[in-house]
């Protein structure tokens, strides 16, 4: 059985602003197709696997239970980042240093991807470089300046300069931070383009998509057979990238992650004069709380502004003053600026909140649980997927191998556990 999807109105600025439309339209799934791989999944997971596997010339359809982008991939906070959800600490203790350097270096690599997918598909996304990972507290400064001497000394890794004062005003106009990261190797775009883009590369590589065709059984087997209500899919192979609507659909892996509703507003265009008194270099940035706040500007010089979780899918009361009274806080200049836009969409988290990779049967991939960082991710793993499934599968072990236990408390008290914890962190963040 297929989950309900929370947040039905997909209304957000992305969907006012797309700039990518399928040709040819994606019509439900009607009647019996045969495939060598059915994709269960329309954000950039499935779409990414479904471009890759294309590319190495699979007969691939993809089944939308709603629109393309319709989950969390078309109404994120569109930053990218290398990392993962979880700390590098975390890999390491679970796989080895080893295996945490290739981690390491494949969640870069995702960020690549992204840029050269983007740059090979001509996908009008805005695509823009710039982090920053703002301290708000003095113990975040001690932390973050820990980060980056661990990850230059054990990883090599030199991308990232320590900003205070002047000079990190001068890429975020506030004196709320002690202090920041700037990352180079991160930045921000569009993600409902992107993930539209992905799509349309995949439909000219040859891919057949299905919205309006949620997938409520998987009769597994060699082939296995993917039934929607008014269709059927067969195909050797089963790709699943249904991140946080997994609901029943393959028992397994329900209980593996847990949903949590994230939010985000846009404000009404700054202008170019009161965008500079906020992000004056275009960056992106979160801060480093356990419940993040993050923002960026989008190409018309909105402030994209997400934070707040729930996990009932219902909206937290007062989430507009607080979005509000944030970023007035944050600039005073935007006090009382209009907000043109508020709306919410789906994460995936594990308990480790290290992405959960594998396969079932040996012919059903899946990716999830990438713990709302899935941007650049997500697309790392729809093509290390289709590496799998052509029988390349090393890189895709490497994700494979880390473990994850299910939520404790079982279908009733997983939620209610779930909250208490973000609680406690939640004060946490006050401290
Ligand atoms: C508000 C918000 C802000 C975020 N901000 C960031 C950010 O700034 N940076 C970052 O790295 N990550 C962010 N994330 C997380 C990131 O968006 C996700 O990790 C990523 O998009 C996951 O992509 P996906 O393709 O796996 O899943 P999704 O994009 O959720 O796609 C899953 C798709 O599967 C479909 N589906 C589900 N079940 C079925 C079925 N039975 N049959 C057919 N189709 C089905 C759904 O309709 C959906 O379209 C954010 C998430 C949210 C919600």
């Amino acid at each position: 059985m297929a989950t309900v999807a929370r947040f039905d109105n997909p209304a957000s600025y992305y969907r006012d602003s797309v700039l990518v439309r399928m040709e040819p339209p994606c019509l439900p799934l009607q009647g019996e197709q045969r495939a060598d791989v059915c994709v269960i999944g329309g954000g950039i997971t499935g779409c990414s696997a479904a471009l890759h596997l294309a590319l190495r010339g699979y007969r691939v359809v993809v089944l939308e239970a709603r629109e393309l982008g319709f989950g969390a991939s078309g109404r994120s906070g569109g930053q990218i980042l290398p990392g993962l959800g979880t700390d590098i600490a975390t890999v390491e203790r679970a796989l080895g240093r080893d295996r945490a350097r290739e981690v390491w270096e494949m969640s870069r690599e995702a960020v690549r991807l992204t840029a050269e997918l983007v740059e090979r598909h001509a996908i009008p996304c805005d695509l823009s470089w710039g982090y920053l990972h703002a301290a708000v507290k003095p113990r975040h400064v001690r932390e973050l300046r820990e980060f980056q001497a661990r990850m230059a000394r054990d990883y090599g890794y030199e991308a990232l300069d320590w900003l205070e004062g002047e000079a990190l005003r001068e890429h975020v106009a506030t004196d709320a931070y002690p202090g920041a990261l700037f990352e180079r190797e991160g930045g921000h775009l569009h993600p409902l383009n992107y993930t539209l883009g992905l799509a349309q590369a995949a439909c000219q590589a040859g891919v057949t998509f299905h919205e309006q065709s949620a997938a409520v059984a998987i009769e597994r087997g060699q082939p296995a057979r993917v039934r929607t209500r008014d269709g059927c899919v067969t195909a050797d192979f089963v790709v699943l990238g249904t991140n946080a609507y997994l609901g029943g659909l393959v028992p397994e892996l329900e209980g593996r992650i847990m949903r949590a509703a994230n939010y985000i507003v846009a404000t009404e265009p700054l202008g170019a004069e009161r965008a500079a008194r906020v992000l004056p270099r275009n960056d992106a940035l979160s801060d480093a709380n356990f419940v993040l706040d993050y923002y960026r500007l989008s190409a018309d010089r909105r402030l994209i502004y997400g934070g707040e979780v729930s996990y009932d899918g219902r909206e937290p009361r007062g989430l507009q003053q607080r979005m509000d009274a944030k970023i007035a806080w944050l600039f005073p200049a935007l006090k009382g600026v209009r907000i043109d836009y508020r709306w919410g969409g789906e994460v995936a988290i594990t308990l480790n909140r290290a992405p959960d990779f594998g396969r079932l049967d040996n012919n059903l991939y899946y990716a999830q649980g990438y713990s709302g960082h899935g941007m650049a991710l997500a697309g790392l793993a729809g093509k290390l997927m289709a590496d799998a499934v052509a029988g390349q599968s090393e890189r895709f072990d490497v994700f494979a191998a880390m473990p994850h236990r299910p939520f404790p408390g079982g279908r009733r008290l997983r939620t209610p556990l779930l909250v208490l914890a973000t609680m406690f962190y939640k004060l946490r963040d006050r401290l």
